[in-house]
């Protein structure tokens, strides 16, 4: 009896405590940290830049210790004097990407990135872990930080800012920083209209149309002096705000910023949890990295809808990609099972959610026949692999759009998690 309440107490004193657990080591605003991500295809480390201190802070104030997992980085911070963790996320990265190609094998190159946490009252030690494809895990960055030093930067730019959709205040809400790229200083209404349609198109796909009241949409107007996306592949060439582009990695769809920093940098203008930037471009892409950014093309008049979601489930919880082919199909290790919820090698399949999801009737693998077109399985063929990779169902958002409505049932149920874990 005495082992019973112990076990019944303890959960809930902490459920309790950590509102207070924020106000004991955490102040208004964010420590922005500024780093280069650098190395090659086997190796990778940080190089510190500058440390910032911007005005707002979008996160939880309860959920400050990651537990979901997900992602090749993990951000630990923890307070100096006890040595306690105090702050954890995991997150992925361009340069974990860029990792699988055939570049990475003869050169040294480094990203400039950004990590973020609540602003500290006191000192903290920050650290960033890296797991490779095999999930070997290491400590690649380590720094201990005074946030009374006077060498931290107050910012100083200016963005005009608006909402695009607001429901509750953002330390119990999703909050979403949506940035323009692309768009000259005459299209400010183009951006406000692109923004509009972004919002209500998340919100109309299951699971986040049942929980359209934990999403907040902000906007961040930076202009920028040419219209368009910059494509290096067709020698067309944009001098924007963010600088994204097509044809990363030769692929001719791939759009992203190199520039993460610059990223967060505008973003800051406003509370945020993620960031999804609107490229004013009519050529159908994008991208989107679990807890770094999302960017696609508002003006492609063809798919945008499906990808704004596609991309946006990848920035939200790191969802994979259901297909074959592509520019990253050496981004796995066959061997090992992978993080990604919606995706498996048959390694640990039975440490997934998804393994306890399948009917008993249905066979693991499943054969990708008409039969079993609507049944939740294990078919062959997902994370950019035609063998050894499984994805859940013949048909998801994160497979392909012709005639597909919605994400499979381990996507969706994958997603509505983490909404909730998030907006608690
Ligand atoms: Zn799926």
């Amino acid at each position: 009896m005495l082992i019973m309440s112990a076990v019944i107490v303890s959960p809930l004193n902490a459920a309790e405590k950590e509102p207070s657990r924020f106000d004991r080591f955490f102040t208004e605003g964010t420590m922005r940290i500024n780093l280069q991500h650098c190395g090659d295809a086997t190796s990778e480390e940080y190089f510190l830049e500058d440390i910032v201190r911007d005005s707002y802070w979008g996160g939880s104030k309860k959920y400050l210790i990651d537990t979901l997992g997900y992602g090749f980085q993990h951000l630990r911070v923890y307070d100096a004097a006890t040595d306690s963790l105090i702050y954890s996320r995991g997150y992925c990265t361009i340069f974990n990407e860029w990792q699988a190609t055939p570049q990475a094998q003869t050169t040294r190159k480094s990203y400039p990135e950004s990590v973020i946490l609540p602003y500290p009252k006191a000192a903290v030690r920050v650290e960033i872990t890296a797991r490779d494809k095999s999930r070997n895990e290491k400590r690649i960055f380590s720094h201990t930080i005074d946030p009374s030093d006077y060498q931290i930067v107050r910012p100083q730019e200016r963005y005009e800012t608006f909402d695009v959709i607001y429901n509750r205040p953002s330390d119990k809400a999703i909050d979403i920083a949506i940035l323009s790229e692309g768009y000259t200083a005459d299209q400010k209404e183009l951006f406000e209209q692109n923004c509009r349609e972004f919002a209500e198109a998340i919100l109309s796909f299951s699971p986040f149309k049942e929980n359209r009241r934990r999403f907040n949409f902000r906007a961040v107007w930076v202009p920028s002096k040419e219209s368009g996306v910059s494509m290096p592949g067709e020698n067309y060439w944009r001098n924007t705000a963010l600088g994204a582009r097509f044809y990363t990695f030769y692929s001719e769809r791939y759009q992203i910023v190199n520039d993460f920093r610059r990223v967060r940098q505008v973003a800051a203008a406003v509370p945020y949890d993620y960031i999804y930037i609107l490229s004013n471009s009519q050529k159908y892409g994008g991208g989107g990295i679990y807890n770094f950014y999302g960017i696609s093309s508002a003006a492609d008049p063809s798919n945008h809808l499906k990808v704004y979601v596609h991309e946006f489930a990848h920035l939200f919880m790191g969802l994979a990609d259901e297909y074959v082919g592509g520019a990253e199909e050496g981004l796995y290790d066959l061997s090992v099972e992978p993080w990604e919820e919606n995706i498996t090698t048959l390694k640990e399949f039975d440490k997934k959610a998804w393994s306890r999801m399948i009917d008993d009737k249905t066979p693991v693998p499943t054969p990708a026949e008409k039969r079993y077109e609507n049944t939740l399985g294990v078919f062959e063929g997902g994370g950019y692999n035609e063998k050894g990779i499984y994805r859940p169902a013949m048909k998801c958002l994160m497979n392909s759009f012709g005639g597909v409505e919605e994400f499979c049932p381990v996507c969706k149920a994958a997603l509505s998690k983490t909404i909730r874990t998030l907006s608690e």
